[in-house]
This record gives C-alpha cells, sequence and structure tokens, in this order.
C-alpha cells in the first residue's frame, strides 16, 4: 500500500505528538505520525512519570517568556481536554556550595522579580518554617514551578491528534530524500510520499544530520524514585515544592508514590542504540547523599522506581527549531537538552507554523540549525542543565 501525506511527522515523543497535535487544530491536512517503537514507548525522552515546570531561567528571559507561553497553552489543553497535566507546586533553589547553581538560582530570582514575576526569598528560620523538608541557608521560590504528567501529556497530544484523523504508525524510518515531493523510506521496504517532512527523532537524530548543521550528543541519565519511610503528604505538591539542590534536583510524589530524584549534571555520552537502560548503584547513592545535606527526610526512603532516559544535547543547550538548509519543505526539531517538556505546546505549534509555511508567534531566531549563527554556550548564570 503506497502511503501519501501532506505532512509526514517521524518521531513520535512529546515534540512529535504536539506537533501532530497543533496542524491538526489549525489546518486540514493529512497527516501521518510514524516512530520506530510506536507512541510512548520505553526508548524515547518523553515517557516518564513526570517532568519539571519552571519560570526560572537563571538571567536568561527569553526561556522565560517561552515558559510563560507555554503555561498559558498548558492550561488551554487543559480545558479543552478536561485533564489535569500541570500540577501546581512551586520550585524551591537551595543554596549549596556549588557556585555555578547559586548564581543559577539567584538571577533566577532577580529575572522573575524585574518580569514582576513575584519570586520569594527565605532565609534560615523562615526557610525552615515555610518548609520544614528543607536544609538550607537561603532558598529561591518561583512560584510558577509545577509538575508536569509526562506520559499523560503525550498521551493528550497523541489521542487528541488521532480523534482528529492524524494516522499514527509503528514504522522506524531509515531514509528521507526530496525532489519533486519528499519520499520517506522505512525499514519494511515502503516509501511514504509527503509535501512537508517533520523530524522530531530526539536523542537519535544524529543520524539525520549532514555537515554544517547543529550536532546534538545522546547523554544517558538516570532517575531515581525515592519514597520516605513517613508521611509521603508532606513530600506531596500541596506541601513539597520541585527543588534545585547544587547538583540535583527533585520532583514531588506525583502520578507515582516517589519523589523523583536525579543528578542534573550528568555527561555520559552514549549511542542510543546501545545505551545500557539500568541505574547505577553510585547514582542512587549520590543522591541519598544529596538528600541527607537538603532533604534529609528523603535520605533513606526506599527506591520504588528507577529510569534511564537520553537527553539531546547541543553544545549550548538551546533547541533546534528550524528549516532544513536545502530544503524548506524538511523541518527539524531537536536538540531539546533535557529541558524541552515544559516547552512541548509552544514547540509543537512552532513546529506546525514551519511546516504550513506561517509566520512563527515566536522569535526563533535562537534555534537555528545553522551552526554560525548561535549562540556560544555560557555557565552559571544561564539555562542551567537539564529539566
Ligand atoms: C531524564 C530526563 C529528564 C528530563 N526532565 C525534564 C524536565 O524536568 N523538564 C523539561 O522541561 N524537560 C525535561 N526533559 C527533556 C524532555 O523530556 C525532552 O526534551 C523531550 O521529551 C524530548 O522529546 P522528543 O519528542 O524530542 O524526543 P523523544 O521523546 O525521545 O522522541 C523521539 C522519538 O523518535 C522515535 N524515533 C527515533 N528514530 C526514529 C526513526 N528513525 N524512525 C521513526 N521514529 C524514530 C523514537 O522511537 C522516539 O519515540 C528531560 C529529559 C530526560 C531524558
Amino acid at each position: 500500500m503506497q502511503l501519501e501525506a501532506d505532512v509526514c511527522i517521524v518521531g513520535g515523543g512529546v515534540m512529535g505528538a504536539a506537533t501532530a497535535y497543533a496542524i491538526s487544530r489549525i489546518a486540514d491536512k493529512k497527516i501521518i505520525l510514524l516512530d520506530r517503537y510506536g507512541l510512548g514507548n520505553e526508548y524515547c525522552s518523553s515517557n516518564d512519570v513526570n517532568r519539571v515546570f519552571r519560570y526560572s531561567y537563571g538571567n536568561d528571559q527569553y526561556y522565560t517568556k517561552m515558559a510563560i507561553e507555554s503555561l498559558r497553552l498548558w492550561k488551554e489543553i487543559e480545558k479543552e481536554n478536561g485533564q489535569e497535566l500541570l500540577i501546581p507546586a512551586g520550585l524551591l533553589m537551595l543554596e549549596g556550595e556549588d557556585e555555578h547553581a547559586n548564581k543559577f538560582n539567584e538571577s533566577s530570582f532577580k529575572t522573575l522579580t524585574n518580569l514582576g514575576l513575584g519570586a520569594e526569598v527565605y532565609e534560615g528560620p523562615e526557610l525552615k518554617k515555610r518548609f520544614p523538608q528543607f536544609q538550607a541557608k537561603v532558598g529561591f521560590f518561583d512560584p510558577h514551578g509545577g509538575v508536569l504528567l509526562a506520559s499523560k501529556s503525550l498521551e493528550t497530544f497523541s489521542s487528541q491528534a488521532g480523534a482528529r484523523g492524524v494516522r499514527i504508525l509503528e514504522k522506524h524510518v531509515t531514509a528521507f530524500r526530496g525532489k519533486s515531493g519528499l519520499e520517506i523510506e522505512t525499514s519494511g521496504g515502503e516509501t511514504i510520499r509527503a509535501k512537508k517532512l517533520v523530524v522530531t527523532v530526539g536523542p537519535w537524530t544524529g543520524r539525520f544530520l549532514r555537515d554544517g548543521l547543529t550536532g546534538v550528543t545522546s547523554t544517558r541519565q538516570q532517575l531515581i524514585y525515592l519514597k520516605p519511610s513517613r508521611n509521603i503528604k508532606r513530600f506531596t505538591p500541596t506541601s513539597c515544592p520541585v527543588f534545585f539542590t547544587d547538583h540535583h534536583y527533585g520532583i514531588p510524589a506525583v502520578g507515582i508514590d516517589g519523589v523523583k530524584v536525579s543528578n542534573k549534571e550528568l555527561t555520559d555520552p552514549v549511542d542510543p542504540e546501545t545505551a545500557r537502560r539500568s541505574v547505577d548503584q553510585e547514582q542512587i547513592e549520590e543522591c541519598r547523599i544529596a538528600c541527607r545535606r537538603f532533604v534529609p527526610g528523603l535520605a533513606d526512603g526506599e527506591v520504588v522506581r528507577t529510569k534511564v532516559c537520553l537527553y539531546d544535547m547541543t553544545e549550548n543547550s538551546d533547541f533546534v527549531i528550524d528549516r532544513d538548509l536545502d530544503n524548506r519543505d524538511i523541518v527539524y526539531g531537536y536538540g531539546f537538552s533535557g529541558h524541552g517538556f515544559k516547552f512541548a505546546p509552544l514547540i509543537g505549534k512552532l513546529l506546525a507554523g514551519l511546516a504550513l509555511d506561517r509566520e512563527p508567534s515566536f522569535d526563533i531566531s535562537r534555534f537555528s540549525i545553522r551552526k554560525s549563527r548561535r549562540n556560544p554556550w555560557m555557565r552559571g548564570g544561564q539555562l542551567g542543565k537539564g529539566e
């Protein structure tokens, strides 16, 4: 059977699903969404219990503004689908010994304050009183932080896209080329014809990139869910925010009876085809050490779940949202560098706009695929790594 589409989207993680959702909302197009392992598979970076939402981006107002727009879109999706996807919790950034982390926390506070977004700072006994689970001299609070239900969000985007006629198929794309129209080849020997192609294959993007395009490195990240031995309620979002420590982040217990703790700075480059998908004992111990210092009630918690996920890192942690340099009918969305999930509805909308030849609603020149147009890498006040 010959498959044909106006738009073919390759990669059914959250970015591909959000793009299919966005196109199907605004245009009457024949859309095919392909994923080599099927949507919501265990290997993709989008399929986990939860993800961090935050406005805090150090001194980088650009991402804060993207987060503001994304929050509006998340609320729209929740309303449209009658689903709660983003649970408010706030984000508490705890001062520790790492000067870069401290700088990030403080500059996030200043940026939010300058933008009139109502950040708070707690010191000593005040911090203890407001957040008794935590231990630090100073804590900066971003009241807009929250927890995204990741798998549920992915499912919402894909089921809504499916309900509007998007065909979702399990197929492995091996190559694509564009002469008169685009031809997309699969491992099953099929050729799919499409007018537009959107490539959102996350950590697997490297195999489709040629010289001159911004590269991406896949890194292995390890997630640990700890269940405190007493009173898990103290660690749910009504009383416990998302938290950042020197080198780790934590997500209160939502969607699972466990607090997610993970090192946000692991740089373990891997081949996505062969990456080991089990967690190292050493990482569990490091999470416990971080908790002992900042969140003592969690340190001896039972490990109720572990997971390995891959980041798709660009050199400067900025995304790529752009057209192919030689073929404007090919659109790329990748390099979400461990912090893209919170922006998924906006990224889906931006990729949809490129595929439909519409003016982007946000300035995306920063996300150029052309290496020479990208910002240099910065440390400290900017971005933060991951989540
Ligand atoms: C451990 C971890 C923690 C994170 N925490 C946060 C957080 O707290 N907050 C936040 O905002 N972001 C976070 N992120 C980032 C966010 O989850 C990712 O940016 C986002 O999920 C990437 O989605 P994607 O659709 O680009 O990629 P993926 O979800 O990886 O999807 C890519 C899909 O492409 C498919 N595919 C690959 N090759 C092919 C092919 N040849 N043919 C067909 N299909 C193919 C794969 O099967 C896969 O399903 C985190 C990421 C990780 C890994």
